[in-house]
Parts: structure tokens; sequence; C-alpha cells
């Protein structure tokens, strides 16, 4: 037999939407394979669709949930899906700091579990400095890099979740 070695883990994907015979993803998300399936969306994803055939693509998959919704993200702002209205600017900042869509920071196990990589990076980032400027932190960092918890050093000077630009 056959079983996850988590079950409150399934394994999660980060998929897209397109109308059969098209190349064009209308839309991206991440969750389960049974959520990328699930015919229940948004009333601008129904009025788009207008009871065309959907396929199902399944472009990543990972063991751990931050980081599909972290990849869901990145690849939102990279590829602006018509259909999707978030993450178009970057990742949202809870998502950048591992947290899963149930609100708390991912610890599901996995080897490359994102919310315990992400909190690794905020403790390194409490001891940064970016590599030019000021140097108010014992560290250097070269620019850019995600900032994801409070900015102790002012890495992130335009407020925008991005330092050393
Ligand atoms: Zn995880």
């Amino acid at each position: 037999m056959i079983r996850l070695a988590d079950p409150n883990y399934p394994a999660q994907v980060v998929y897209g939407h397109r109308l059969a015979d098209t190349e064009l993803i209308v839309s991206i998300g991440s969750g389960t394979l049974a959520r990328a399936r699930q015919p229940e969306r948004s009333p601008e994803w129904q009025a788009y669709v207008n009871g065309r055939d959907v396929e199902v693509v399944i472009l990543e998959q990972h063991a751990c949930p931050a980081r599909a919704r972290l990849r869901e993200a990145e690849l939102i702002a990279e590829r602006r899906p018509i259909l999707n209205r978030h993450h178009l600017q970057g990742p949202h900042r809870q998502v950048l700091r591992g947290f899963t869509k149930q609100g708390v920071r991912c610890a599901c196990g996995a080897a490359n579990c994102y919310g315990r990589e992400a909190a690794e990076r905020e403790e390194i980032g409490r001891h940064a400095d970016c590599a030019r400027g000021s140097e108010n932190g014992p560290e250097d960092v070269s620019g850019p890099v995600y900032v994801l918890a409070q900015d102790f050093y002012y890495l992130d000077c335009d407020g925008d979740g991005i330092g050393c630009e």
C-alpha cells in the first residue's frame, strides 16, 4: 500500500486553467489536485469560461503547501493570467513569509518546507546589511532580496517588500 507520509498535507500542485485547444493559461492557482479540478470558481471565472471546456495544466508539484503558494504567486506575477487579480505585483508578504492559506507559518515537515526556509531567512535578515550604503548591520547582502519580516536594518527603503534595490 502506498500512502502519504503526512495525511494532513496532501501533495500540492500549482495549476493553470486554459480553454480546451488553446495555449493561453487564463488563471493560476495552487492546492490539492482535487482543488485544481474543482469547477466551483469565481463569478468572473464562470463568466469568462462561459460553459466552455477547461483543461487543467499541472505546472509544478510540491510537498509543501507554503512553497506551492509562493510559486503560485510568483508565476502569477510573471505570467499575469487574465483572470488572476492577486499577486500581480509579486507575492504578498504573508506568502513570502511562508504562511499557508490557514494563516499560520507552514511546518509541514517536507524536506524543502518553505515555512522553515522563510523563518531561517528572517533570522539571517536580522543580521544583514545591504552591500552598498550605510553599515548598520554586521553582514552585507547583495540585493535585490525579498524582505520577509520586520525590516530591522532598513534594507527596504520604499516599503515594497524588496530590499537592496
Ligand atoms: Zn511546508
